[in-house]
Formats: C-alpha cells, structure tokens, sequence
C-alpha cells in the first residue's frame, strides 16, 4: 500500500513531514510520487499565503472525487488557522497537529483502514513528536527541529496561531539527533526554529540555554567535517554568548540570519517585532566584532500597512549599513488569520514593487563587494549537485552559491554532492562565487 505526501510552505514544514514519512513507513506504507497510485493521501499546509491555502482546498475536493472510485485515506496537518481547521474537519479524514504525529498509526486504525505492516510504528513514537526519527530528504543536508511556535506575535504573522506558543524539546533528544546524524557522515546540519535563540525558555529552569545547547553542539560535533548552522533568531533575543558559542567551535558555521523587516521605529512598532534599529545595529556590531568572517542575511517586508516613502527609505538606509551578503524581501500582503490583515493594505502594489527593485540593487551592490573581496581566496566548498546550466555547484560556509567550473576526469570525485571540495574563487557576480577545484 502507498502513501503520497505533499508538505506545502517552509522549512519547518518540510522537517515535519520527514517526521510524518517516518510514521507511514514504519507502519509498512511506501512512497509514491503519483498521488493517482496513493491509498492514503496527505497535505503538510502552509497558511502563509491564501493560494497555498487554495491548493489544499483544490487536492481534497479532487481526492474526494476519487472516493466514489477507491478506498483512500485522507489527512492534513502542518500550519492550519483555527477556522480553516473547522472545515478541513468536514472535509478531510483526519486532521492533526503536528504534536500528535506520535498518535498517527492509532488515528488510521481508528478509521478502519488495513494497513500493511502491523498498527504502531514502534514503542518509540509514542513517547512523542520529538522521538520520531525523521526520514531525511538529503543525504548530507538535515534540518533539526529545535524548537516549534512562537510566542512573539508578530503583527505580520499567523505562526502563533496555526502551530501554538513555544515548545522546546529536551535537548538530549536533540543532541542525540546530532550525533547520529554526525555519525552517518552528514555535512550540513541546520537548527531549526521560529525563534531558535528562545530555546529552552519554555521548560523555564529544567532546560539549557540557547547559547549552552550550541557549546553542547560545537563540542559535539569538534574534528567532523561538518558546518552547523540556525535559523532564525530573533533580534531581540541575540545575546553575545551565542555569537561567542559560534567563535568557539570550527564546526559552528560562520553564518548569521538576522530578520531586520524594516529600518523604521514605527514600522517596527506597529509589527510588534519588539527592537528598534539602535538595538539591532548593536547586535549587527556585535557580529561583525565577535565573528568577523560571518555572512550577514536578513528578512526584509516592504509595503507593510501604512508605510512611507520617508520610513521605506530608512530601510534603504540600513540596508546600505548593514551591507548583507543576502535579504529575502517580501511585497506586504496581507496573510489570514494576521493581526495585520484587519488593517488596510494600503501601499500601491507599483509602489511595493518599485521599494523591492531598490533594495535589490542595494543588496547586489553590497552583497557583490563582500563577493569580489573572496575572489582569488581558496575555500571549502560543501558540493551540493549541478547548477541548471549542468555545472558543479555548492555553498561557502556562508551559504553563498559557487559555481565550479567542471574539472577534469582525474578531479570528477571531488565534485561528489555532499563532498567539501577546496575551491579557489575565480570571479564573483552580485549575488554567488564562481571557481575552480585547487589542485
Ligand atoms: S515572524 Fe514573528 S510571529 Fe512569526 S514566527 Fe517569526 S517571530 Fe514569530
């Protein structure tokens, strides 16, 4: 009997449904890239945006459809509004949380389906989400979940409402989780979380700090090759320690994402993001003072309810200051189930599209000098597959994209994905590397 999946949305979102294949394949399922060939079918949903919505809303009228034909089994998980889970009820067989991934094989047998390898997937799952061994999609690339909701309430996002306030796992179950992906030769390993740097404050005094758990981690991981990074944390919570954590340890990769959103107070005031941008500029000279090397990335909302050209131009401002090596910039839209979405989403979508095309050329500009400053420097580079033009690619351990020029039969092996080859920077263009493998 088959399964298909379709994880919708983010990172986070991806790493759960590694989680959710865990479950279905130990309970004797297999995978099937044909949701036509599929007994059971399901959604891992996004609420970030009203279209991924919309596509969940499209699979399940389609796979009700089928229903009339076959035997199938239905199910949706992963970010959902509470309204929306109202009526994903009416329409689908199951609907859970991600936290109740563990209880998956006693929900199908409920359902009275046959399922092929026995009921329970093993006495481990029922100890909980975080037990779960996930089925990674990379063989050298994983994502850890460290961390699940967020207690910020950010006036832009529905997070706090579709996966709850904040849980940390303890970290032992993390730490073991690292180990044994460090034992099976993985290369790149990302903490994950909405707000990585809150970890542990939930389990108030039983738990370590963020900072602790990354010596933990780097002390873990010493003499590996293996580049460990996180994402995201929240401004108001980056203390040096971790920056600190981040110098100790080789492994500890130099690369810091730091959302800033916008470069105005009162912008920042009214997405409740809690900084104001003397406080972020602080944390941004702490990392270029304590981490040196480290790439700098960024979130960047332009548009946001309200925003005028003088506040949008003082994000211009800081992006010129803060010179990042890479910024995600979104158009405001509004997403449901946002405190935001009440108000007006009043800039001009020509406007909003104008503030993006600036502060693209901004980041080219900065991003390309801190790029043709590597050029003739020689570099791990962790080989990650072929670019779409059929070349060798990979990351600096500043996660920017290299381009290798293909080398000759005798070098072919160190082009392996997953391999660090040593690559010598050759040229450089606004936004990645381009090189060749050092003999
Ligand atoms: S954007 Fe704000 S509310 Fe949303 S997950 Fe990040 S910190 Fe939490």
């Amino acid at each position: 009997m088959r399964y298909h999946l379709i994880p919708l949305g983010c990172q986070m979102n991806i790493s759960d449904s590694e989680r959710i294949v865990t479950v279905l394949e130990n309970m004797g399922y297999e995978s099937t890239d044909h949701e036509e060939d599929a007994d059971i079918l399901g959604i891992v949903a996004c609420s970030v945006r009203q279209k991924a919505i919309d596509k969940v809303y499209s699979k399940i009228h389609k796979w009700n459809e089928w229903k009339s034909s076959k035997n199938l089994l239905t199910f949706v998980s992963g970010c959902l509004l509470p309204a929306d889970r109202e009526k994903f009820l009416r329409r689908f067989d199951l609907v859970f949380t991600i936290n109740e991934i563990p209880d998956l094989p006693e929900m199908i047998r409920h359902y009275g389906i046959m399922t092929p390898g026995g009921v329970t997937a093993g006495r481990d799952i029922r100890d909980g989400f975080w037990q779960v061994e996930p089925t990674y999609t990379s063989p050298f690339e994983a994502y850890v979940p460290i961390q699940n909701g967020c207690d910020k309430f950010c006036t832009f996002c529905a997070v706090p409402y579709t996966r709850g306030r904040e849980v940390s796992p303890p970290s032992a179950e993390i730490l073991d989780e690292i180990a044994g992906l460090v034992n099976k030769g993985y290369r790149s390993i990302t903490l994950l979380g909405q707000n990585v740097n809150s970890y542990g404050l939930d389990r108030r005094s039983n738990e370590m700090s963020f900072s602790t758990l990354l010596h933990e981690v780097g002390a873990l991981t010493s003499g590996h090759p293996v580049w460990v990074y996180f994402t995201s944390p929240h401004p108001r919570d980056m203390t040096d320690d971790v920056l600190e954590a981040v110098a100790t340890y080789p492994t500890l990769a130099k690369q810091i994402h730091l959302p800033i959103q916008s470069g105005d107070d009162k912008i920042l005031i009214r997405m409740n993001r809690n900084y104001r941008v003397s406080g972020y500029r602080a944390v941004v000279e702490s990392i270029r003072a304590i981490l040196p090397e480290a790439t700098l990335f960024t979130d960047i909302i332009v548009g946001f309810n309200g925003e005028t050209e003088e506040q949008f131009n003082r994000t211009a401002q800081a992006m010129e200051e803060f010179a990042y090596d890479m910024a995600y910039i979104a158009m405001y839209s509004p997403r449901p189930g946002a405190a935001s979405a009440r108000w007006a989403d009043d800039v001009d979508q020509d406007e909003k599209k104008k503030r993006l095309r600036i502060l693209t050329e901004i980041l080219q500009r900065t991003a390309g000098e801190r790029n043709n400053a590597m050029i003739g420097r020689t570099v791990p580079v962790l080989i990650e597959g072929r670019d779409r033009q059929g070349y060798p690619s990979g990351r600096t351990e500043g996660r920017v994209p290299v381009r290798i020029a293909e080398p000759g039969p005798e070098l072919r092996d160190k082009v392996t994905p997953g391999r660090f080859a040593t690559v010598r920077i050759t040229d450089a263009r606004p936004l990645s590397l381009f090189g060749e493998i050092a003999s």
